[in-house]
């Protein structure tokens, strides 16, 4: 709400971006303090990228300095930190819907990471438009956040999930995809770009499918924002999910864009304090958006720093960075096809830096215990999307994802690591 005050308060504009200096991965890594760490006396070497991103110096001092000299609550307040605050949070917004072209900053609603954003979907929009013999397209590569919420949904109202499979590199099925609608598919909702495989799904495209069956979508995008520019306009999608802590913000913050005339009309997520224009007994009037979907205090720190990430984003090569890690990728496969009995498992022709394989038939969880001992940080398991596994017919994988500050070095670490393994196992 908008108040004589706030003319006092305007920030001044954003400072026109300065053209960024090519992409050098020496000067990035100086940027994330904890890349200079040593784990078990070895540099680290931090392949876990797709779990969690690291965070530039930027993020941190961001948020050190929202707690050192900006700490108040937001909205309501009509002193001076808190006008602070408010303006900082706001700006945060601003800067992810300028990010990810949003037509506007009421369609940019703070919530805690992907999984709850895709909640919160299924929750208002899901439970009201939804219903028994309604149908959800999803697909086979799935993180269990864009299937779970989904089928929970589907238990409740007695709908049914579809799901477009894909083939044994890694890419969907488009034919079968477009087979699977029918007068009551109700929404589709897909992974951008699978945290497993690393395939780019080709969004752009399935959308355009799904709008000419006049239906919504959904994009899950935790691991597309760290990769690539991400356009919601250009893709032209109802939804688009992603969390901060994967693009070298804190946990605990991340978005969900809808367009305005969805968010509009759905109901509430969670009931409270912001979110209301006026309460009584009787009849309670809920609150223009994003504040309708914003419920209680918000990750106000979380927030500032997700902005201060997008700023570090823009002062660097982006573009130059996605080149750099497209360039590591191909090395990276190179190399680990020289490790006998190593499987890759996904080799779609259009792949971010995400390397899950198996390696004979050793226990991903021994393989990963091993690699720790040389400093070398990949992770272990069904990666949150079991459908995957089962697709292979394995367990589990061993996956190292990279980032733009990942070198050679880190690939030619993990590679060592791979022939001690096998030797142990021998
Ligand atoms: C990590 C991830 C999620 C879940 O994100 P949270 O931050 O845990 O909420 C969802 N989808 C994909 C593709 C992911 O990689």
């Amino acid at each position: 709400m908008s108040s004589p005050l706030d003319i006092l308060t305007l920030q001044p504009p954003e400072p026109a971006a300065r053209p960024a200096p090519p992409f050098d991965v020496r000067r990035i890594r100086a940027d994330f303090p904890i890349l200079g760490q040593q784990v078990q006396g070895q540099p680290l070497v931090y392949l876990d990228n797709g779990a969690t991103a690291q965070k530039p110096r930027a993020v941190i001092d961001a948020l050190s300095h929202y707690y050192t000299d900006q700490n108040a609550n937001v909205h309501r307040g009509v002193h001076h930190l808190s006008q602070i605050a408010t303006d900082a949070y706001e700006a945060a917004r601003r800067k992810v819907a300028t990010f990810i072209n949003a037509a506007s900053d009421r369609e940019i609603i703070f919530v805690r990471g992907t999984t709850e954003g895709i909640n919160l979907i299924a929750q208002t929009f899901g439970r009201e438009q939804i219903g028994e013999g309604d149908e959800i397209i999803i697909t086979e590569m799935e993180h269990h956040s864009n299937i779970v919420p989904w089928w929970m949904l589907c238990r409740e109202k007695g709908a049914k999930l579809r799901v477009i499979p894909m083939n044994d590199r890694g890419e969907l099925c488009l034919d079968t995809y477009q087979t699977l609608f029918t007068s009551r598919t109700k929404l589709v909702s897909i992974i951008h770009i699978s945290n497993v495989l690393g395939t780019v799904n080709p969004v752009r495209e399935i959308v355009q499918i799904a709008h000419a069956h006049g239906v919504p979508v959904h994009i899950d995008g935790a691991q597309a924002v760290p990769h690539q520019r991400v356009d919601v306009r250009a893709l032209g999608c109802e939804f688009y999910t992603f969390s901060g802590h994967k693009m070298f913000a804190p946990t605990g913050i991340g978005v969900l864009y809808g367009s305005e005339t969805y968010l509009d009309t759905m109901p509430p997520y969670q009931g409270g304090g912001s979110m209301i224009q006026s309460v009584d007994f009787d009849n309670i009037t809920y609150g223009n958006l994003p504040n309708k979907f914003e419920a209680g205090t918000p990750n106000i720190a979380g927030s500032i720093g997700l902005g201060a990430a997008i700023d570090y984003l823009n002062s660097i090569d982006f573009d130059g960075a996605a080149k750099y890690e497209a360039n590591l990728l191909e090395y990276a496969h190179d190399v680990l096809r020289g490790v006998p009995d190593l499987k890759m498992l996904g080799t779609a022709e259009c792949k971010v830096g995400v390397l899950s394989f198996t390696l004979s038939d050793i226990h991903p969880h021994d393989v990963g215990t091993i690699l720790d001992q040389a400093g070398v940080a990949v992770r272990a398991g069904h990666h949150c999307a079991q459908p995957v596994m089962k697709h292979y017919d394995i367990p589990a994988a061993t996956r190292a994802s990279l980032s733009f500050y990942n070198t050679r070095e880190d690939i030619d670490a993990l590679v060592s690591g791979l022939h001690t393994v096998r030797k142990i196992f021998g």
